[in-house]
């Protein structure tokens, strides 16, 4: 393979595979403003989107947490209609498709959505009608698009049991899997056995934020009480991979199970750098991670919040850690290999997609390198 560096507008259009990434994270402003003046919600900063964009955008330096989830009360209080849910759902996978994504699981809350007195299944059937239609748009348009919904429970909260329950029964519709999301201090994974467990008996499939601000016990439980298939962040198994002056690396067991087994970690570093995990990209464990040969995704988490795309992302991580083409296919094969979907399917999104996008960019018939 050429030794090329990637631009940031060939980064754009390479296929590409979002494993974590949140709705009510990415909503454009113009639509926010749009809904909050539908909904009657008095609350936003401004009425005006390209300063509403400016308000989200200045919050991000200043790694004020407290502004930083502002941001979510915003998003979640016009999102208490199916319209709204419905709208914002498929303007996501627009959006997505635009950025050249060709695969995305997106994952939302949906007992975040019900203080307008709907349902649970109102919400989710309002979000997979907007992804069904953003497909369907987005087929047309030239630029077909797979999304998928992992459904959240907070962990702060006690419906956990329900939202398995909701996403096992909605697996045929357009959901991939479970999640467990909100502040890791204090609230073990453990308290949520019961709803792992039912995701387990079902054969479906879990992920699970850890290991984001909260250390390893997070990221332990997570895999070996309550069997996630991969990690949301993870990025705090860093602190069982001690690396000595001479620069040898010695990992922990733990850290050497989660490589040995191939756990994906659904890592967001620009949205750790915005919540305060590390201070800097370049700080960010996802370059020792990558030469360390962790089944590494990279991820936007909250594309309004952190003002980012995925190619964006993906530049900037390239720029910082020298990654090259390599390194950028092996990526989008890697997140796609670690999807919550059907393995024929996602060897056809590999084989039809993936590869020959890359080969297209690269301009030659060479098979990108997709060793896991
Ligand atoms: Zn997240």
């Amino acid at each position: 393979m050429p030794d090329k560096v990637p631009t940031p507008e060939e980064i754009l259009q390479s296929p590409k595979v979002l494993l974590h990434d949140h709705l009510d994270g990415g909503l454009r402003p113009a639509t926010l403003v749009e809904l909050a003046a539908q909904c009657g919600y008095q609350g936003l900063p401004t009425a005006d989107p390209d300063e509403l964009a400016r308000w989200f955008a200045v919050t991000a330096p200043r790694r004020d947490l407290v502004r930083f989830l502002e941001g979510f009360t915003h998003t979640v209080a016009v999102l208490q209609h199916p319209v709204a849910l419905e709208r914002v759902a498929f303007e996501c996978v627009e959006d997505l498709a635009a950025d050249g994504v060709v695969y995305a699981e997106v994952r939302f809350a949906p007992e975040l959505h019900t203080a307008g007195g709907l349902e649970l299944v109102e919400v989710v059937e309002s979000v997979l009608a907007g992804f069904r239609a953003g497909m369907a748009a987005a087929a047309q348009a030239g630029r077909p698009i797979v999304v998928r919904a992992l459904l959240t429970a907070m962990r702060t909260a006690a419906r956990s049991l329900e939202i398995a329950e909701l996403a096992v029964r909605y697996r045929d519709a357009g959901v991939a899997g479970f999640d467990v999301a909100g502040a890791e201090a204090g609230y073990p994974p453990t308290q949520h056995l019961d709803a792992f467990q039912l995701v387990q008996r079902e054969n479906f499939h879990a992920t699970l934020h850890a290991g984001e601000a909260f250390g390893l016990p997070s990221i332990w439980q997570a895999l070996q009480w309550c069997n996630a298939e991969r990690l949301g962040h993870g990025v705090r198994i860093v602190d069982d991979i001690t690396v000595g002056a001479d620069g040898e690396v010695t990992l922990g067991r733990l850290a050497n199970y989660i490589r040995d087994t191939r756990v994906p970690l659904e890592l967001c570093p620009t949205s750790n750098v915005h919540t305060g995990v590390v201070a800097e990209l370049a700080d960010h464990p996802i370059g020792l991670l990558r030469e360390l040969r962790f089944r590494v995704t990279v991820n936007t988490d909250n594309r309004l919040m952190s003002g980012l795309t995925l190619s964006s992302e993906l530049a900037a991580c390239a720029a910082v850690f020298g990654w090259g083409w390599d390194t950028l296919s092996w990526l989008a094969i890697n997140a796609m290999k670690s999807a919550f979907y059907p393995f024929d399917d996602r060897l056809v999104i590999i084989e039809t997609m993936i590869k020959p996008g890359f080969a297209k960019l690269l301009g030659e018939s060479g098979e990108p390198d997709g060793r896991s």
